[in-house]
């Protein structure tokens, strides 16, 4: 589904992006299940998609600053499916931002490229950052989205031509969404009499 914008050379920004949306997927808003819901659980995630070391240390701050990263992330994703842009989302990235441990190397070729500090949580946190940086410059970045029905908010990519997908699934959650609306209109409309 990712073929038809994907030349070989954007295949490590397809990684990056993959990695932010499995990033904001790892906490199920419909079931209430969090795969990272302990220090010890961001670690293992982290440690295997070769963010941090399966030995670095890991504690409930680093938990909490992880846990803020993923949420700021769905809300822009939820912007990018139309939704409005939560500021306070927007404030929690300056400040990760900032905080961010960055360099910029260059390849064989001249190529230049993010290279985040490979240590501990600080650094896998700032490789999530640069994976934003990296869609936001390649032009990805907006088809990356959060389902717009406030009870799921599954982060998905949009593969389609306009760039219009609201949902995650049109099935499911985009008729839920309408069902709702058409209530809500109806409510509005006020009892005939
Ligand atoms: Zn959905």
């Amino acid at each position: 589904m990712y073929d038809e914008w994907m030349d070989d050379s954007s295949k490590e920004a397809f990684q990056g992006i993959e990695l932010l949306r499995e990033f904001v997927n790892t906490h199920d808003l419909e079931t209430g299940a969090d795969a990272v819901g302990s220090p010890a659980e961001l670690r293992l995630w982290l440690a295997d998609h070769a963010l941090m070391g399966a030995q670095e240390s890991i504690g409930p701050a680093d938990l909490a600053r992880g846990l803020e990263l993923r949420e700021a992330l769905r809300a822009l994703l939820r912007a990018n499916a139309g939704q409005d842009l939560d500021h306070a989302a927007v404030d929690t990235l300056v400040r990760m931002g900032r905080n961010a441990r960055l360099g910029i190397s260059f390849d064989d070729g001249g190529r230049a490229e993010l290279t985040p500090d490979p240590v501990g949580v600080e650094g896998a946190l700032s490789r999530l950052l640069a994976s934003v940086f990296q869609a936001q410059a390649d032009g990805s970045w907006p088809r990356l989205k959060a389902c717009a029905l406030d009870t799921c908010q599954w982060a998905f990519w949009d593969a389609s031509k306009n760039r219009s997908r609201a949902w995650c699934s049109m099935a499911v959650c985009g008729n839920r969404s309408k069902t709702r609306s058409y209530r809500n209109r109806h409510r509005t409309d006020g009892p005939p009499n």
